[in-house]
C-alpha cells in the first residue's frame, strides 16, 4: 500500500545498511528499509509504495532499475541516490517535488554533500512549479511551466501579475521577472489570482496561473439538505462571482451544522477542510445581509456570510466578502477573501563564521524577498540571496529606522528578513522591530549563537554556572542603571559577560565596572576576552581581574566581548573554567 509519508531506503551493501540505520535513527517514524539483496526489485517496490526514496546505489543502477516504471514527475516519488563512499546525496528524480530538499536532508544526516542538478535551483531562482508552495499556492495548469520556466531562466522579460489581489509574502524572482515588465514585451506571464479566467481571455504567451489559498466559502443549510444541493449552490456562488474553486482553503459553518451530512459531503468531495464556529462567535461578525429568522433559529443573524468572514479573518487577517449570500431551496453560501499577511523573520547570523549560522537562518535568507540590515551583515550574506532579492542597508545607529522599514515592508505583504549578528534578540533588532509590529503580520524568529556563547567556547567553559549579560553602552541606558546591575551581579557572584564594553568615546565604563566586581571577588579571578569571535581575525585571551585593572582593559574594543569569572571560576591548563556546581565533584 502506498504510504506517502514514508521514505523507502534501499541498502544492499554493508556500508549502505549501516548508513540506512543512521537515516532510520534520524527519522524513526518515516523510514522503511529495503535491505534484501535484489536491489532493482527492492527499488521498484519502494518507488511504488513510498512517498520518497533514498537508494544507496549508483545513479546508473537506479536509473536502469526505475526506467520501466517511470511515470510523471508530478506523481512519481522523488529519488535520491547516495554513493557507496557516502560522499554525495544526488537528487536524481523529482528534484522540485521534494527531491532536492530530501538530498539536503540526507546530506545533513550523513554528513555528505547534496548534489542538485535542476536548472532553476542551479541558477538559484525559484523553481516555477513549487513557487509559493509553502504559502499553499497550487498551479492551475502545469503545461505552461516548461516554456515559462525557460523564458525566466534565459533572462527574457517575464511579467508578474497579482490579478488585483494583494501581494503574498513570496520568495524573490530573478530581476527579469517583475510586476514592472510591460505586458506588451512580456514573453511569459506569472499570474497570482483567485479569479477564474474568462474563457475568451486566453493569453498569447505562456502563462502560469498560481492559485493562492485566499478564499473561504461559508455555508448554512436546513436539516437534511443534500450534498448535491449544497455543492451545486457553492459552485454556482463561486462561478457567479468569477472565483476559482482551486483557491478555496476551507468551508466554514456554525457548530449546530457541524454534523450536517450535505455540508460535510460537499466539502469532502471538493477536498476542502471544514471550519466550525459557535453561534456566539458568528453573531459578533458584521455582515451585509443579517436575518432575524436565522437569528431566532440558530442564535446568530448570519451563518454563511459570518462564517466565511470569520474564517478568512482568523489570526487578525483582514477579510472582505467577495460573494454575498446566495440561496437555494435549503442552503445558503457566501465567499470571503482573506488578505494575506506579510512575514517578518528576525534572523541572527551567529558570531561570524558561516558554519556557526543556523541552517534555518540561511533558509530564511533564501526565502526572503526583502533583506534589511547593516551593510556589513548584508555583505556577509549576499551570496546566499536569490537573484531579485531586494536589500535595504542602513548605517550604525539607525536601529529605529531599520526596524520601522522592516515592519513596513512586511505590512505591505513582503517576506522580510531583518538580519544581525549573534542572536537577533540579544542587544539587537528583535525588540525594536516587535515594538512596531502589529498582529497583522507573521513574525518568525531564528535563534543565533550570541557573542558570549561563541566567545565562551574559545576561552574554555566560563559559563558553567549562573551568569549575567550586561551591556556597558550608556547611549540608551543611564550609567547609574548599568552600575546598579554590575553591583548586583558582583554581590550575587555571577560570572559576567560584558557586551559593548568599550569604544573610543566610551573608555572609562569597563574599568569602572571591573573595579566594582573586584570589590567582591579575588584579584586572580579569571577574565577572558575575545575580539571578533568566529571571524577571520579572531583574538582571544585569558587573564585576571588584576591584570585588566592594570591596563589590559585597553586591549578591548567594540568588537570584543569580556567575560569575568565568579569567585569559583578557575584557570585550568590555560582555560577559563567555572565549575558546574559547588558540590559537583564532591
Ligand atoms: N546581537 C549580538 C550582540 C550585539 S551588541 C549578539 O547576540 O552577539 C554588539 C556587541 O556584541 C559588541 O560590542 C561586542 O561586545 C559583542 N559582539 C558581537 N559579535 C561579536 C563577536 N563576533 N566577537 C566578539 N564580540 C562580539
Amino acid at each position: 500500500m502506498t504510504d506517502s509519508g514514508a521514505i523507502g531506503v534501499i541498502a544492499v551493501t554493508e556500508r549502505g545498511r549501516t548508513a540506512a540505520g543512521r537515516l532510520q535513527a534520524a527519522w524513526p517514524d518515516r523510514v522503511r528499509t529495503f535491505t534484501e539483496d535484489r536491489a532493482g526489485e527492492q527499488l521498484r517496490s519502494a518507488f511504488a509504495d513510498c512517498g520518497a526514496v533514498v537508494a544507496f546505489l549508483a545513479v546508473g543502477a537506479a536509473v536502469r532499475a526505475l526506467a520501466p516504471v517511470l511515470g510523471d514527475k508530478h506523481t512519481d516519488p522523488p529519488v535520491v541516490c547516495v554513493d557507496e563512499a557516502l560522499q554525495h546525496a544526488v537528487a536524481v528524480l523529482g528534484g522540485h517535488h521534494g527531491g532536492n530538499a530530501l538530498a539536503g536532508e540526507v546530506a545533513g544526516v550523513l554528513g555528505c554533500r547534496p548534489v542538485v542538478t535542476t536548472a532553476s535551483d542551479a541558477a538559484s531562482a525559484a523553481p516555477l512549479d513549487s513557487y509559493g508552495a509553502d504559502l499553499g499556492f497550487t498551479v492551475a495548469d502545469t503545461a505552461p511551466l516548461a516554456p515559462a520556466g525557460a523564458a525566466l531562466l534565459s533572462g527574457r522579460p517575464v511579467r508578474l501579475e497579482y490579478g488585483g489581489a494583494p501581494a503574498w509574502p513570496l520568495p524573490p524572482l530573478p530581476p527579469n521577472a517583475s510586476a514592472g515588465t510591460p505586458a506588451e514585451s512580456a514573453e511569459a506571464l506569472l499570474r497570482i489570482t483567485d479569479r477564474a479566467a474568462a474563457p475568451e481571455a486566453a493569453p498569447a504567451v505562456p502563462t502560469v496561473t498560481y492559485r493562492p489559498p485566499s478564499l473561504v466559502v461559508g455555508v448554512g443549510s436546513a436539516r437534511g439538505a443534500s450534498g448535491e444541493e449544497v455543492g451545486a449552490l457553492v459552485d454556482r456562488t463561486l462561478a457567479e462571482a468569477g472565483l476559482a474553486a482551486q483557491s478555496v482553503r476551507a468551508l466554514a459553518t456554525v457548530d449546530v451544522k457541524a454534523d450536517e451530512e450535505g455540508i460535510l459531503r460537499a466539502a469532502a468531495e471538493r477536498g476542502w477542510p471544514v471550519r466550525i464556529f459557535s453561534a456566539d462567535e458568528l453573531a459578533g461578525v458584521d455582515v451585509p445581509n443579517p436575518s432575524d429568522v436565522v437569528r431566532a433559529e440558530v442564535g446568530t443573524p448570519s451563518v454563511a456570510e459570518a462564517a466565511a468572514l470569520r474564517a478568512a479573518g482568523e489570526d487578525g487577517a483582514a477579510a472582505e466578502l467577495v460573494a454575498a449570500k446566495h440561496k437555494s431551496a435549503n442552503a445558503t453560501a457566501a465567499v470571503a477573501r482573506l488578505r494575506p499577511r506579510g512575514r517578518l523573520a528576525l534572523v541572527g547570523l551567529g558570531p561570524g563564521a558561516r558554519d556557526l549560522a543556523a541552517p534555518r537562518a540561511l533558509a530564511e535568507l533564501h526565502r526572503a524577498s526583502v533583506v534589511v540590515g547593516l551593510d556589513q551583515y548584508l555583505d556577509q550574506v549576499r551570496d546566499l540571496l536569490r537573484p531579485g532579492t531586494r536589500t535595504m542597508a542602513s548605517g550604525l545607529g539607525q536601529e529605529e529606522e531599520r526596524a520601522r522599514t522592516a515592519v513596513a515592508e512586511a505590512r505591505a505583504g513582503a517576506a522580510v528578513a531583518l538580519i544581525g549578528s549573534g542572536d537577533a534578540g540579544v542587544y539587537a533588532m528583535a525588540s525594536p522591530a516587535l515594538d512596531f509590529a502589529g498582529r497583522d503580520i507573521d513574525v518568525v524568529g531564528v535563534p543565533g549563537i550570541t557573542a558570549a556563547v561563541a566567545a565562551a567556547h574559545r576561552l574554555g567553559a566560563p559559563l558553567g554556572h549562573d551568569h549575567a549579560y550586561i551591556s556597558l553602552s550608556d547611549l540608551h541606558t543611564p550609567w547609574e542603571a548599568i552600575e546598579r546591575r554590575v553591583r548586583a551581579a558582583a554581590e550575587g557572584d555571577f560570572t559576567v559577560c560584558f557586551y559593548n564594553p568599550r569604544s573610543r568615546r566610551r573608555d572609562w565604563q569597563l574599568p569602572e565596572a571591573l573595579r566594582v566586581l573586584a570589590g567582591h571577588r579575588p584579584a586572580a579571578t579569571p577574565v577572558g576576552y575575545v575580539r571578533n569571535a568566529a571571524r577571520g581575525d579572531e583574538h582571544a585571551a585569558v587573564t585576571t581581574l588584576a591584570a585588566m585593572l592594570d591596563g589590559e582593559a585597553e586591549e578591548v574594543d567594540m568588537y570584543t566581548v569580556v567575560l569575568v569569572g565568579s569567585s569559583a571560576s578557575r584557570t585550568v591548563a590555560g582555560r577559563f573554567v567555572t565549575p558546574r556546581g559547588y558540590t559537583w565533584r564532591g
